[in-house]
C-alpha cells in the first residue's frame, strides 16, 4: 500500500508536471487518486492513461464530455467529474489524504478552501488563495484539521529554516526577519525606456525558472514577489515590516530567515520545483527528486542586490495592499490578473500592468475582510474596474 494518496488540482500545468515527475519516481510511496485541469482534455487524458487515477475532473463541461468518451474508449475505469463542483469534490475526496493545489489564479480559491476544510495535507502552490483570503484560509485549515506545506520555492525554503514545532500561521520564536529572494526576472537590467516595448514572449522567457505564463509575467514585473510577501505574512505570521526582498539572480538561495541573535539560515538548491515538491510530499522524510546536486564551485559566486523601486512598482503596490489589509490584497490580485491576461493577449503594454494595478487601487477603498463573499466581491469589483480602465469590453479568461 502506498503511504500517501494524492489529488492534484491543476495537473496539466507546470507545477502539476513537476509533482507527477516526483510521484512517478516513488510508486511505493505515492498513489495518484485524482487529477484535474481546466479544459485541455487531451493533456489530462494522457495523464489519466499513465497514472490511472480513480477520478479526473475538468472545469469545462464540454471538455469533461470529451475526456469521458476518450476514457471509456480506452477501457479505463476513471470516473469523470465536471465544473467548479467537480473540482471541489476532488479537493475533498475521502480517498485522498494529500491535495496539491496548483491551479493558477484566484479561480483556485474555492477548491483549495474545500481541501482546507477536509483535513488534508495540502501542498500549496496557488499563492493567490492566501493573497485573496489569507485569514479565512488559515482559519479553515485549523477548523478542518488540515496541514499546510508551502511548495512555492521561497516559502518552502523559509519553512525549512524555521523550527519544526511552529504552528502554521503563527510566528516562530526569535525570528527578526524573513528574507525572500527574487531573481529579478528577465528585465532586471533592461534600460527603463525599453520596458514599455517588451513582448509577452520576452516576459515569459525567465532566466532561471520554467513556469506557466501568468506567473512568468508576474516574475518579470515582480508582482510575483509582491504576492509572495503577502503569502509569507499569512504562512509565517509576521508583519509586512519583517518581510524583506533581496534580488539574487542565480536563484540558488531560495530564501532566508534571520533570527534575533544575528543568525541567518538559508535553504539552497538548484532552481527546480521538484525539490520543494519532494520536500513537502515526503515531509518529515526526505526523498530523491531527480534534481542534480548543487555544484557551488562551478557557480563560483552568488550575487545579491536591493530591488529598484522605480523598475518594479508592483512590489511597492503589494506592500501597500498588505499594509492596507482587508480586501486590498484581493483587489490588487484581481487587477493584476486582468492586466496580465491583457498583456499576454498583446492588448496592453508591459508597463501598463503596473499602471492598471495602481489606478485600480487608487480608485477603490479596502474594506474589512471577514467572509469569503467579501473577498469574492472585492475580486469582482476590482476586475470590472480594471477592465473598464483598460477599455476591454469582453471577458478575459486566463490562458492555461
Ligand atoms: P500553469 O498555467 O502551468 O498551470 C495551471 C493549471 O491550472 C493547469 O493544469 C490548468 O488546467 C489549471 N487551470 C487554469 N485555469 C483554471 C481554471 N479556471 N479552473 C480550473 N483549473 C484551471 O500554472 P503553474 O505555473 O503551474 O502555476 C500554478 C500555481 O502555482 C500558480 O498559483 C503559481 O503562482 C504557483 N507557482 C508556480 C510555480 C512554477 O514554477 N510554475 C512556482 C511557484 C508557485
Ligand atoms: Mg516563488
Amino acid at each position: 500500500m502506498p503511504a500517501r494518496s494524492i489529488a492534484i488540482l491543476g495537473a496539466t500545468g507546470s507545477i502539476g508536471a513537476s509533482a507527477l515527475d516526483v510521484i512517478a519516481r516513488h510508486p511505493e510511496r505515492f498513489e495518484v487518486v485524482a487529477l484535474t485541469a481546466y479544459r485541455q482534455w487531451k493533456a489530462l487524458f494522457e495523464l489519466v492513461c499513465r497514472f490511472k487515477p480513480r477520478y479526473a475532473a475538468m472545469l469545462d463541461i464540454h471538455a469533461a464530455g470529451e475526456l469521458e468518451a476518450a476514457i471509456r474508449g480506452a477501457g479505463l475505469a476513471t470516473r469523470v467529474l465536471a465544473g467548479p463542483e467537480g473540482l471541489c469534490t476532488i479537493a475533498a475526496l475521502p480517498e485522498a489524504d494529500t491535495v496539491i493545489a496548483a491551479i493558477v489564479g484566484a479561480t483556485g480559491l474555492e477548491s483549495t478552501l474545500a481541501a482546507a476544510k477536509s483535513g488534508k495535507r495540502i501542498l500549496l502552490a496557488n499563492k493567490e488563495t492566501l493573497v485573496l483570503a489569507g485569514k479565512l484560509f488559515i482559519a479553515a485549515l485549523r477548523d478542518g484539521g488540515s496541514t499546510l506545506l508551502p511548495i512555492d520555492s521561497e516559502h518552502n525554503a523559509v519553512f525549512q529554516c524555521l523550527p519544526s514545532d511552529r504552528a502554521c500561521g503563527e510566528a516562530a520564536r526569535g525570528v527578526r526577519r524573513i528574507l525572500l529572494t527574487a531573481s529579478g526576472g528577465p528585465f532586471r537590467s533592461t534600460p527603463h525606456n525599453e520596458l514599455s516595448g517588451v513582448t509577452p514572449e520576452q516576459a515569459c522567457a525567465h532566466p532561471t525558472w520554467r513556469m506557466g505564463r501568468k506567473i512568468s509575467v508576474d516574475s518579470a514585473t515582480m508582482m510575483n514577489k509582491g504576492l509572495e510577501v503577502i503569502e509569507a505574512r499569512w504562512l509565517f505570521g509576521v508583519p509586512a515590516d519583517a518581510i524583506d526582498v533581496v534580488i539574487h539572480p542565480q536563484s540558488i538561495v531560495h530564501s532566508m530567515v534571520e533570527y534575533v541573535d544575528g543568525s541567518v539560515l538559508a535553504q539552497l538548491g538548484n532552481p527546480d520545483m521538484r525539490t520543494p515538491i519532494a520536500q513537502a510530499l515526503a515531509w518529515p522524510d526526505r526523498i530523491a527528486a531527480g534534481v542534480p546536486p548543487l555544484d557551488l564551485a562551478a557557480l563560483g559566486a552568488l550575487d545579491f542586490a536591493a530591488p529598484e523601486a522605480a523598475r518594479f512598482p508592483c512590489l511597492g503596490l503589494a506592500y501597500d495592499a498588505l499594509r492596507a489589509d482587508g480586501t486590498a490584497p484581493a483587489m490588487l490580485n484581481a487587477a493584476n490578473e486582468v492586466a496580465v491576461a491583457a498583456f499576454l493577449e498583446h492588448r496592453i503594454r508591459f508597463t501598463q500592468i503596473a499602471a492598471a494595478c495602481e489606478e485600480t487601487m487608487s480608485r477603490l477603498a479596502a474594506r474589512p475582510l471577514t467572509t469569503l463573499d467579501e473577498a469574492l466581491n472585492a475580486d469582482r469589483e476590482a476586475r470590472a474596474l480594471t477592465r473598464r480602465l483598460l477599455e476591454l469590453d469582453q471577458v478575459l479568461t486566463l490562458p492555461a
